[in-house]
């Protein structure tokens, strides 16, 4: 251990985006044509791929992350966060766009929220800059990719990580369309049950209504579909097993916000340390467990002492 090649061997290599999270809270959404005072503002950082990553890194991993930012101040921060955890960067900075942003607008009572995202210099993400980190890919043990960025690119990492034998990860968020061809090169694909109903055509509200639409990505060629159910935990559904893995307590739930990249990067980095599929996917519940009793995405990821001590 401790050699380069065990820490490839570890290794996580993430393609997906940054976004600067700013989130207003106010009594009311203005309409248009109005201005009205709020009550609170925070910023934090966001974007599903670098939440995943921060959780990886923290559970243990060897993470490279794969994206694009602005020349600006947010792509500043994302440079900054990255450098503090540990995550090696394979990010190209462009001066055509801005770093990705969220307006969040959150009601002040309630805590609904309404969100426009703008991937900035993250929707520039072309196959060519998928092939310029060919090297990181190759290199990892597992690949993860979501659908923030261009969908193409996400087809072109799973290509390359395939090719090269790295174990695949497709995390199919937020639900929007791609190419079938993306199913056969998916080890795992992972959707919450609103991915999963919006790919399968079937309601997912159950476990039993997870293992039809388990069955709808298996028959795409998918090797094993692990459906995420929110408070009613996960399922793990291949040829060979289907397992409901409840939700672990850790305590008041604060913000369920970035369970799914919580879940997603801990399971990553429990399978590119070796562990089998049922066993990355009980330590990524425990990484969202522990992350929805706290405020914020990445901020609220645990490090590694605290999933093994909830493990047990
Ligand atoms: P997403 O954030 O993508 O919507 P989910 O809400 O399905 O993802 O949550 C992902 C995982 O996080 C779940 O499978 C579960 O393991 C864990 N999780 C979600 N909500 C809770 C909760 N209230 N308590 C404990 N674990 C939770």
């Amino acid at each position: 251990m401790g050699t380069a090649s065990s820490h490839q061997q570890r290794g996580v290599a993430v393609l997906g985006i940054f976004v600067a999270d700013l989130a207003f809270r106010a009594a009311d959404l203005p309409g248009v044509g109005q201005t009205i005072a709020g009550s609170g503002f925070a910023m934090g950082p966001g974007g599903k791929g670098s939440n995943q990553s921060v959780a990886a890194a923290r559970a243990g991993a060897q993470v490279t992350f794969i994206s694009k930012l602005g020349q600006d101040a947010f792509g500043a921060n994302a440079l900054a966060l990255w450098a503090e955890e540990g995550i090696t960067p394979r990010v190209p900075q462009v001066t055509t766009q801005p770093t990705g942003a969220a307006f969040i607008y959150v009601h002040e009572v309630t805590g609904a929220n309404a969100i426009i995202v703008v991937p900035g210099a993250a929707a520039l993400i072309d196959s060519a800059d998928v092939d310029a980190a060919a090297d990181a890919i190759r290199g990892a043990r597992v690949f993860v990719t979501q659908l923030e960025q261009p969908a193409g690119a996400a087809q072109r990492g799973l290509e390359l990580a395939r090719a090269a034998g790295t174990v695949t990860v497709f995390n199919p968020a937020p639900a929007l369309p791609f190419d079938d061809a993306v199913y056969p090169l998916c080890d795992f694909i992972t959707p919450n049950e609103h991915e999963a109903a919006a790919l399968s055509g079937i309601a997912v509200e159950t476990v039993e209504d997870a293992r039809r639409a388990g069955d709808f990505f298996l028959s795409k060629g998918v090797g094993c579909a692990l459906i995420t159910l929110g408070d009613k935990g996960a399922l793990l559904h291949s040829a060979s097993e289907s397992v409901h893995l409840p939700v672990f307590h850790a305590g008041a739930v604060k913000e369920t916000a970035g369970a799914g990249d919580a879940f997603n990067g801990g399971f990553a980095a429990a399978l590119a340390e070796g562990a089998s599929p049922l066993e990355a996917a009980r330590f990524g519940s425990a990484v969202a467990a522990i992350s929805v009793t706290r405020a914020g995405t990445a901020p609220s990821m645990p490090t590694r002492a605290e999933v093994d001590a909830l493990l047990g």
